[in-house]
């Protein structure tokens, strides 16, 4: 359930439709990745106490009984004070007899304002899980696409959000550094997803959206994407080079609309077969030969 207007676009993971979401800003602030036109156009901005109490009072009034999970949004519901966000969690836990737990995005700067103090307040009030979009772990590929952190930063963002016990659902964008960077980036990924040892892994894969900047440079010739066997090539170094502890479990699912073939696992328990399912889907996409029809408008674009 969504009760703000619709004039600027509202984005929220799969996994939250059936959350009460509770837009508390609008856009992104950051709003510079260049793979990314989530909120291209959208002037950035902090919903008011009230602009968020009323969200809130039309949930109630909907079903107040019925709201057991809610998602912060738009794209960096983080960039809020920990005081107004414990503030706005406790209206939740007051409003709400059944809220169980919220979540949100979480942009990388974002993650390193708050300390992981912070962070475990923020926990504990009710904030139990966050979207992560890593993206890589290397730092040349970081700064291509503007991310705004190194590999390292990138790194301490997912331990300071599992170190405050939250957790922690991180994604990765195969192909983003291109054909060229394809090996710097998987290695330094699998390093990063190593140090990190999230909750939950998802790989999706590049697609070029219209109104980005990544587009652009793709149409300029500046930018080789990866074809589709390519990105399977790609994730499979990530899993070899993933090492997590045995007593742990990290769900692994690539099934986003933009992946060539869904693969699903516990790692590091499913390993291998996970790596054996990437070995037959690489040996199937070389067979493709007009691969780019099986993108989205050509190459992925939107
Ligand atoms: S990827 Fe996330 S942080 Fe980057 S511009 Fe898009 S919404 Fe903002």
């Amino acid at each position: 359930m969504f009760f703000d207007s619709y004039d600027t676009p509202v984005f929220r993971p799969p996994s939250e439709a059936r959350s009460f979401i509770l837009r508390v800003t609008r856009g992104c602030a950051h709003n510079k990745c260049k793979y990314c036109n989530m909120y291209e156009g959208v002037q950035f901005q902090v919903l008011t106490e009230e602009e968020v109490d009323r969200q809130i009072m039309m949930a109630a009034n909907f079903n107040k009984r019925g709201v057991r999970r809610v998602f912060l949004a738009d794209g960096d519901a983080l960039v809020l004070s920990t005081e107004r966000l414990l503030a706005i969690l406790k209206k939740l836990r007051e409003t709400f007899p059944n809220f169980e737990r919220c979540a949100s995005y979480a942009a990388p700067k974002d993650v390193l304002r708050k300390s992981v103090e912070e962070l475990r307040m923020l926990r504990e009030a009710g904030l139990e899980l966050l979207y992560y979009g890593m993206e890589s772990g290397d730092s040349e590929t970081l700064a291509a696409v503007n991310k705004g952190v190194d590999g390292e930063e990138s790194i301490e963002v997912g331990k300071r959000v599992k170190a405050a016990g939250m957790k922690l659902s991180m994604m990765i964008i195969l192909g983003l550094a291109g054909r060229e960077g394809s090996k710097r980036h998987a290695l330094a990924t699998a390093h990063a997803i190593s140090e990190i040892r999230p909750t939950m892994l998802g790989a999706i894969c590049l697609m070029l959206y219209r109104g980005s900047e990544l587009k652009e440079q793709f149409e300029r010739g500046e930018f080789d994407p990866l074809p589709p066997a390519g990105l399977m090539e790609e994730l499979r170094m990530i899993i070899e080079n993933v090492n997590l502890p045995e007593d742990e479990e990290c769900i692994f699912r690539s099934n986003h609309i933009s992946n060539y073939v869904p693969l699903a696992a516990t790692l590091p328990q499913d390993k291998e077969q996970l790596l054996d399912d990437i070995d037959y889907s690489i040996t199937e996409l070389k067979k493709l030969k007009d691969w780019d029809v099986y993108n989205h408008d050509k190459y992925g674009t939107y």
